[in-house]
């Protein structure tokens, strides 16, 4: 079997979750399988091996834990992109749309240096509001933002296309 096909095969589907209608797509079991986590990894981070990235900034909370991973690989920082009220230090604030209604994200205002290199990270892409919030934060702070990774897209909920149309390129491992 394929490395795409193992790596789908390790992502488990919680069919109604969190409410009907939605399929779940929960990556606790990738990250649980020591062999699935290490390839999912390798594979996001293969086309930035020498690109010189400085910053990996990963969306809470699935996305700091690949987050994590990727930036120890690259040799880059880790900065947080999480919902409003959890920094300590002064922040800076994004409103997103979510299937029903907004939300805000926030960084803190020193997370990144104007004109970095950054890559941005979560473990799935649908509609693509949450990603697109974290693009408009990142370009508010001045990152030049070099390519955004997910391990899932959604195609048919069409957040690749929202990004891309930001000019950002998009990565994914399996749909
Ligand atoms: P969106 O803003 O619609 O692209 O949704 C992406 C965010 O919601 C990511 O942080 C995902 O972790 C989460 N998400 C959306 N749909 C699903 C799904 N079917 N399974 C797991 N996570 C999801």
């Amino acid at each position: 079997m394929s490395f795409k096909t193992d790596l789908a095969l390790s992502i488990r589907s919680i069919p109604d979750y969190p409410k009907p209608g939605i399929i779940f797509r929960d990556i606790t079991t990738l990250l649980g399988d020591a062999v699935a986590f290490r390839q999912a990894v390798d594979e996001l981070v293969k086309p930035y091996v020498g690109l010189g990235v400085d910053k990996i900034a990963g969306i809470e909370a699935r996305g700091f834990i690949l987050g994590g991973a990727l930036a120890h690989q690259l040799s880059a920082g880790f900065v947080p992109i999480r919902k409003k009220g959890k920094l300590p230090h002064e922040t800076v604030r994004m409103a997103y749309s979510l299937e029903y209604g907004t939300d805000e994200m926030e960084m803190h205002v020193d997370a990144l240096k104007p004109g970095e290199k950054v890559i941005l990270t979560d473990d799935l892409i649908a509609t693509g509001g949450t990603a697109e919030g974290a693009v408009r934060l990142l370009r508010q702070l001045g990152a030049e933002i070099v390519s955004a990774c997910f391990v899932i897209d959604l195609p048919d909920l069409g957040g690749r296309k929202k990004l891309e149309a930001l000019g950002v390129e998009v990565r994914t491992l399996v749909e």
